[in-house]
């Protein structure tokens, strides 16, 4: 199964895919920390990218396909994605990377202010890139991750000036491919607003729904 984890940044799709990755025993695979870690090894598609990522830019297409498709490349129990597609050319080019696997998409929805006050409260671990937030999902001793001890820090990209940014891309440049996808028949929404327990609860129900009728259907 392939499960695309869709929405504004912020709205929860590295946490909620962290729960499910765990839960339905799959790998999480989030765009978003394969180019930061690009960025920090200093590879050749890493240095490209980080100027657009500081911005709040997209990075082209041609260097997130490139790495994604790597990725995922022998991935045969499927995976969830995270980040990724984020343009239609991304969505048309993830058709052939599957070539012909069954996937659903999950759309998480939230509004911009939400957004804006959860990104600014976001924490991050250096070592391990465990997600807090100060008030939701406070580490046990402040500053410090719960999993490996790591010092957390904010990512530069989630001061407002950018997180605006980047929701006006989102707006622009990916909000579009919800129409590619519902017109597939592939697509569902889950209010991003909730707490975290309750997304993952309803993803599963969702995706269990799903597989039931498939079932009955044949
Ligand atoms: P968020 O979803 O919270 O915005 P990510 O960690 O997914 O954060 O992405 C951080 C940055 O990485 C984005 O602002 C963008 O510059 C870049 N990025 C991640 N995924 C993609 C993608 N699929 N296409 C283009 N750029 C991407
Ligand atoms: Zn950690």
């Amino acid at each position: 199964m392939v499960l695309i984890l869709f929405g504004a940044p912020g709205v929860g799709k590295g946490t909620v895919g962290t729960h499910l990755s765990k839960n339905l025993n799959i790998p999480l695979i989030s765009s978003g920390d394969i180019l930061r870690r690009n960025v920090k090894e200093e590879t050749e598609l890493g240095n490209r990218a980080k100027s657009f990522m500081e911005k709040g830019a997209l990075v082209p297409d041609e260097i997130i396909i490139k790495m994604v498709k790597e990725e995922v490349s022998g991935l045969k129990k499927g995976f969830i994605l995270d980040g990724f597609p984020r343009t239609l050319n991304q969505a048309e080019e993830l058709e052939m990377i599957m070539s012909n696997s069954s996937y659903q998409v999950i759309h998480l929805e939230a509004q911009d202010n939400f957004l804006i006050k959860r990104l600014s409260e976001r924490r991050i671990c250096k070592n391990c890139g465990a997600i807090y937030h100060l008030v939701n999902i406070p580490p046990e001793r402040e500053g410090i991750c719960d999993c490996c001890r790591g010092p957390l820090y904010q990512r530069e990209d989630d001061q407002e000036k950018v997180v605006k940014e980047r929701l006006s891309v989102f707006h622009s440049e990916t909000k579009p491919i919800v129409n590619y996808y519902r017109k597939k028949g592939v697509l569902k929404s889950v209010d991003g607003s909730l707490p975290l327990q309750k997304i993952v609860n309803l993803i599963k129900e969702k995706i269990d729904h799903d597989s039931d009728k498939e079932q009955k259907g044949n």
